[in-house]
């Protein structure tokens, strides 16, 4: 059964077990609470009170390249009460960058002198690209949030896809190694992605792949993931325990690519996990013991427990012992939209100006992309975004034409901070487990 649970606050924002939407509803309707925030959805409570014990709850984080999710988690029983799925911009940020490069580069050379290249622009260490840097910074954002908001005991983060080095090394005993299974998946997920998915010889996808070593093992090759590649059944028994170059000499091109991918296969590993690793350092800094987990044993997790995939439901099995049930199957959408920017004047692409920048009457109490509630004449009333804001309000409801208002018949609801929101519902759909496995 589906329940929505809203975080509760009381009368001095001290966080509070959450509550159920219909728990809240009444708590509001007799005037015992107020509406906190709208997004996500919190009560402030009129009078302190004393609530012992708490119910804890876990945050968890699935950190990806467009999405990352958030759930929260009761421990004991595994449970996802409240989850989250926040889009980054990353792209957007990249070709904004590009464009305002292709700007500065254009002036630098228009009448002007020769500038000698000067060399100061070394990258401080640990430096990140401003487009993953972006993503590393709304997410703590976020967990900051979330922590103001609900009793949290402590956070778990994925923190790598897969666990390279103990790919590399396969003697390395981890907790989750000893139990066996764990490595041969995460050995095998790991090879599924990183030679995508379909077989090295012929390129067959839609058939059981098979791990096969590229300088066979009866010619001394070594089981380390880089010796390994994925072929189907009729390629594996056909190269048998032929050398790769003796395999392949009727197709270098092949043989080359093979090759070529062989090496770079710890390379984009790192790359992958900068970003997270970076946000795992941040999130360390927040006073609270925060665990991590890794992305092969979240999978495996999410298929245990029969769930479909989603990136709030990912965020859910991170780190999870055991079984993971879910309350709700309605996760906040959040979407970083930015707050504009500070251009005076329109550009065309040479950098030329096309365009005055002629702020008129320019609020002070409100700005565009305001939540506001309007009260329309038979007393009924609409939620809606500010679109601008002059001396009356451009609104636009939901699914509806742009109107304006006077401002006084509005009340703010939720004020602009860079973000969007909107919810979206999942199936409890059942995942086929064998398609899964392949
Ligand atoms: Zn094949």
């Amino acid at each position: 059964m589906t329940t929505n649970f809203v975080f509760v606050l009381d009368s001095d924002k001290k966080p509070l077990t959450m509550c159920t939407a219909g728990l809240a509803r009444k708590l509001l309707d007799s005037q015992k609470a107020a509406m906190f925030k709208w997004y996500p959805a919190t009560i402030i409570l009129k009078k302190s009170v004393v609530e012992l014990p708490l119910a804890y709850l876990e945050l968890r984080i699935d950190p990806g390249s467009r999405y990352t999710g958030f759930a929260l988690v009761e421990i004991a029983t595994e449970t996802v009460i409240w989850a989250m799925e926040l889009e980054h911009r990353g792209l957007l940020i990249s070709e904004s960058l590009i464009k305002r490069n292709s700007i500065r580069r254009a002036r630098r050379s228009r009448k002007t002198r020769y500038r000698k290249y000067r060399q100061n622009r070394k990258k401080p260490s640990g430096w990140l690209p401003p487009s993953l840097q972006h993503r590393v910074l709304t997410t703590v954002t976020w967990v900051k949030r979330i922590l103001k908001l609900a009793p949290i005991k402590s956070i778990a983060v994925e923190r790598v896809k897969f666990d390279m080095q103990q790919l590399e090394n396969p003697d390395i005993q981890g907790v989750e190694y000893q139990q066996g299974t764990l490595h041969g998946y995460t050995l095998r997920e790991a090879l599924l992605e990183h030679w995508g998915r379909k077989c090295a010889y012929c390129d067959t996808s839609n058939t059981p792949l098979e791990i096969e070593h590229i300088h066979p093992k009866s010619k001394g090759g070594s089981d380390r993931f880089s010796n390994l590649t994925l072929s189907c059944h009729k390629c594996n028994q056909e190269k048998s325990n032929m050398l790769i170059d003796e395999f392949l000499k009727h197709d270098p091109a092949r043989l080359d690519n093979i090759k070529k991918h062989k090496k770079q296969s710890l390379r984009d590993a790192a790359a992958v996990n900068s970003t997270r690793n970076k946000l795992f350092n941040t999130v360390l800094n927040l006073n609270l013991p925060v665990s991590s987990g890794n992305g092969a044993a979240t999978k495996m997790m999410r298929i245990k427990s029969n769930l479909p995939k989603a990136h709030f439901i990912d965020a859910g099995c991170v780190n999870a012992s055991k079984q993971v049930t879910l309350k709700t199957f309605q996760p906040l959408q959040v979407k970083s939209n930015g707050h504009g920017n500070r251009r005076f004047v329109t550009v065309d692409k040479h950098g030329f100006p096309r365009k005055n920048y002629a702020p008129k009457q320019v609020r002070k109490d409100w700005k565009a992309g305001d939540i506001i509630k309007v009260r329309k004449k038979d007393g009924t009333s609409v939620l809606g975004r500010v679109l601008k804001a002059a001396k009356t309000l451009a609104f636009i409801p939901k699914g509806g034409k742009e109107t304006t208002f006077h401002p006084k018949k509005t009340k703010p609801i939720h004020r602009s901070d860079g973000y969007r929101y909107s919810f979206t519902t999942i199936d409890s759909v059942n995942v086929n487990v064998n398609e899964v496995f392949p």
